[in-house]
Order: structure tokens, then C-alpha cells, then sequence
């Protein structure tokens, strides 16, 4: 661990409470956040982790699926682990099934609000200060330094710090106050957490597609224990003007597979929460300001998974706030290039593999998962290289047996057309992805409390 970098002082007389000032001020204490806080407060840095809620990770928001490449990250924090997952089974909307099971584990599932809290309380331990029922509203630069300000308990809090990082999640505010508007599209989640399902694989989560069941998304049946499973979909508002309860309580009345496993279920829990599909849009550096976590895009928009890269973010933007500190002149702007690097890729892919899926027809889908799930060579493909974290790296070799000229028959053909449907998403992707959908419209979501 490099030595402590040198604070830098300055006198701030408006502030009414809040009066320290930081080297790092993190916004928001999800999984990029405490990253960020615990890796910056480990690299010796003056650090605050503001969270606008009184108890970090509450209300939880996520179904918790984390890949084990995660746990390389954090140090593995094992009684946070509530179940460990190896297969997965893609319903077609007729119920048609492509089923892949791994050789070695995928993901473990977490309980994310203890998950949010250990990180946290990690990131104490190493130094930082955690402001709980802080709500920021804005920033902007001042001499140099960045000022955030907000509300502490009724009261205006004001602080300054030489960096920020922003980890305000899928609808952050404090961009638009630095005059940047960043381009989001988001669909909205709602999930269900169950008791009595007759589960059928305990390491297997279910995944239900189509788009009659869940317009721009999928629905998903993720086992935790026993007879217990969380249950839930997303929604694109652009695809589908109802809100996600009413596609959520559709498949577990109406859906072939679906139904039948939760004809005895019993709601113990529901969250709900948007994500961002667009992909990473720039900038993720605003002056000093830097964006980690959903905040900046970098989920994955296939599956909307999000929280390893939160953390590889998180930890990636403390580096470069330490190495700015430290003074490195182009450390903040480095982030940028350090993230794209890890994960940039996989964006890009899952952003255009999302658009691909959302113009396939249910028709489509059901032709497509009965090749995969009847054809040995498409499924050990998946098994041997499908990675939920680096889905790209799947691309080739399914290319490689869609195209094989002794394969090109009836098995191939709902691939090479998704394919052509790939294709022509990448053509018009911006036109196609880049709308701008941020607001609570048709998502029976309203404004964040
Ligand atoms: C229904 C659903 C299921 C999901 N399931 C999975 C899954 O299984 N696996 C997976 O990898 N991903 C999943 N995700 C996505 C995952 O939850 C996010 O990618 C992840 O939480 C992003 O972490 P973050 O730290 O960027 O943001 P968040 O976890 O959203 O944390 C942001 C924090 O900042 C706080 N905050 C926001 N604004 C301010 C402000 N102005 N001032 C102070 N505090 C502020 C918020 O209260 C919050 O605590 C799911 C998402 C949803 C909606």
C-alpha cells in the first residue's frame, strides 16, 4: 500500500454542517461505492462514503447473482453466501427448453443488503468516514477542489473534497448539476422473493424469454434455498406500456413452466429497481468527477448484472483518485481508459446482444432455444466457454458451429437469423439504442424516495 497522500487544505465558511473536507468524497454506498470508499481509504486516502438512506443497503434492489470472478475482487465473505450456481435452463415462451450445465460453479448468490453492508463496513474499518442520511443534490468545481451539497437530517450539508466519485446508481442527479446529461435507457425491475416453489435443480436458475413475457428483458426464477427462490422481470418502457407488476403476476399465472413451479408459492419479500441497458456511454470523467457502477452505464444488458463491475470500477476509480493525489496529472482521465479495458468490451457486446434479442419475435425465440437445446454441439459450446460475467466470450464459437458448412441445416438456421437480426442491430444501433428513457413512465415505479 502506497504511503498517505498529502491532504490538501481548504477554508470553506458557508457550509452549515459537514465541515470536514476530504480527498474523496464516494456518493452512494452500493457495491461500487463501498468499493470505491474501502479502496480509497486503504490507499491511505482522506475518504467519505455519503449514502442518502439511514441503514446501508436498505431498500435492497438486486437478486443478489454475483460470479465467482467477483470474489477475486473482495475478499471472499463467506457467510454472505446463500446459494452457489452451476447451470441454467432458457425457457422459450412455449416452454420449449435449452438446458447447459458448467463443469465448475458460475455464481454464488448473496444477500445484497449484507453484502452492501459488509462493504461498507470494510471500507470503515480501513478509515473512511460513512454519512448516513445524506442525500447530495449537487456539485460543482471551486477553486480548484469539488463542492458537493445537499441535506444531512433536515439540515443543508456542504463539503469539499479534491475528487468525488460518483456511485449514485441507474438515475444519478449530480452530472446534470456539472452540465453533463448522460444518455440512459432504462428498464425497470420487479422481484419477487418466494417460499414453497417446486424447484426443480436448487444450483439452476430459470430464465424465461419472450417478448409477450417480458418486453426488453426476461424473467428469471434464481433458487436461494430449500423451496426458496426470488422470482422477478424487467420491462422496457419503450416495448411495453404496462408496468412490471402486471407482466410479473401474468407468468406466474399464465406461464407454461413457471406457473406450475410456484402453484404453492408464497410471497415472503418484493424489491424493485431500474437498471441501465444502453451500454457505457462517456463521459465517466467530468473534471473531478469521476462515475462508477450503474451511475456510468456499466452493466451488462443482457442480463442486467452489474455489481462485479460496479466493484472492479469502484476499486479502479479510487486507483486513479489515489494516483491524481498523488501527482499523476492524467490519473482521473486514466480511469476511463483502466475500466474499458477490464470490462469495456462485454458492454459493448451485451448492449448489442440485447438489441438483437429485443427484435427477435416469440416465434423466433422458440425456434432458436429448440436448436440449442437439441443440438450437442450449440450447448457444450455454452458449457465449455459460456461465462455470465464475459458473456462475449461465447461469440466465436457459436459463430463457429452456426457457420460450419456441415452444420448448415435446420439446427443452425435460428441462429444465422439472429445473427442477420444482430446485424442489422449493429447497423442502427445508435439510432435503435439510444433513447433516452429516464423517468419513472409506464413503470409503475415512481420517483426515487
Ligand atoms: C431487480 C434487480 C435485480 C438485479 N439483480 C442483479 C443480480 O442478480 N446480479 C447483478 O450483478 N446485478 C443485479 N442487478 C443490478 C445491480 O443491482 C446493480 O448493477 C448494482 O446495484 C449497481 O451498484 P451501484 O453501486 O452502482 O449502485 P446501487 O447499488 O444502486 O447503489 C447506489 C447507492 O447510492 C445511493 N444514492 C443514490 N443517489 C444518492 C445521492 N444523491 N446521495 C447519497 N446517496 C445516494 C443509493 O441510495 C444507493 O445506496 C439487479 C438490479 C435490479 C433492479
Amino acid at each position: 500500500m502506497p504511503g498517505r497522500v498529502p491532504v490538501r487544505i481548504v477554508r470553506n465558511l458557508n457550509i452549515v454542517i459537514g465541515l470536514q473536507n476530504y480527498d474523496v468524497i464516494v456518493v452512494g454506498a452500493g457495491p461500487a461505492g463501498g468499493m470505491a470508499a474501502l479502496t480509497a481509504a486503504r490507499l491511505g486516502l482522506r475518504t467519505a462514503l455519503v449514502e442518502e438512506h439511514p441503514q446501508v443497503g436498505s431498500p435492497a434492489h438486486c437478486s443478489g447473482k454475483l460470479q465467482l470472478h467477483a470474489f477475486r475482487e473482495v475478499d471472499r465473505p463467506p457467510h454472505l453466501i446463500m446459494n452457489t450456481l452451476q447451470a441454467g435452463a432458457f425457457y422459450a415462451p412455449n416452454g420449449a427448453v435449452a438446458r447447459v450445465r458448467r463443469s465448475t460453479p458460475d455464481s454464488h448468490v448473496v444477500d445484497r443488503t449484507e453484502f452492501d453492508r459488509w462493504l461498507a463496513s470494510e471500507a470503515q474499518a480501513a478509515g473512511a468516514e460513512l454519512l448516513l442520511s445524506t442525500r447530495l443534490r449537487a456539485a460543482e468545481h471551486e477553486n480548484g477542489m469539488m463542492r458537493v451539497t445537499g441535506e444531512r437530517g433536515g439540515r443543508t450539508f456542504a463539503s469539499t473534497s479534491s475528487v468525488i466519485i460518483d456511485a449514485e446508481g441507474a438515475r444519478p442527479v449530480l452530472p446534470a448539476t456539472l452540465g453533463v446529461r448522460l444518455l440512459r435507457r432504462l428498464v425497470f425491475g420487479l422481484q419477487y422473493q418466494m417460499t414453497g416453489i417446486d424447484l426443480e435443480e436448487p444450483d439452476c436458475p430459470e430464465i424465461y424469454l419472450g417478448s409477450s413475457i417480458s418486453p426488453g428483458f426476461f424473467a428469471w426464477l434464481m433458487p436461494i434455498s430449500g423451496r426458496r427462490a426470488r422470482v422477478g422481470l424487467c420491462v422496457d418502457p419503450d416495448l411495453s406500456g404496462r408496468a412490471p407488476i402486471y407482466h410479473l403476476d401474468r407468468v406466474m399465472r399464465e406461464h407454461p413452466v413457471a406457473s406450475t413451479r410456484l402453484r404453492h408459492a408464497r410471497i415472503e419479500r418484493k424489491l424493485a429497481g431500474p437498471i441501465p441497458v444502453l451500454g457505457a456511454r462517456r463521459p465517466t470523467v467530468i473534471g473531478g468527477m469521476l462515475l462508477a457502477g450503474d451511475a456510468a452505464g456499466q452493466v451488462k444488458a443482457t442480463s442486467g448484472g452489474g455489481i462485479y463491475f460496479s466493484l472492479i470500477a469502484g476499486r479502479l476509480a479510487a486507483q486513479s483518485a489515489a494516483r491524481y493525489l498523488g501527482g499523476e496529472s492524467r490519473g482521473l482521465e486514466d480511469y476511463e481508459r483502466a475500466w474499458r479495458r477490464r470490462f469495456g468490451r462485454e458492454l459493448k457486446f451485451t448492449a448489442f446482444a440485447r438489441a438483437t434479442l429485443n427484435r427477435m419475435t416469440d416465434d423466433e425465440i422458440n425456434a432458436l432455444i429448440a436448436a440449442i437445446g437439441s443440438d450437442d454441439s450449440f450447448r457444450s459450446a455454452i458449457e465449455e466457454h459460456g461465462d455470465t460475467a464475459f458473456q462475449s466470450r461465447l461469440l466465436l464459437p457459436l459463430l463457429r458451429r452456426s457457420l460450419h458448412p456441415s452444420r448448415l441445416g435446420a439446427a443452425s438456421g435460428a441462429m444465422v437469423k439472429a445473427l442477420r437480426y444482430g446485424l442489422r442491430a449493429l447497423w442502427d444501433d445508435g439510432a435503435h439504442l439510444a433513447t433516452q428513457t429516464d423517468g419513472p413512465r409506464a413503470s409503475g415505479l415512481g420517483p426515487r424516495k
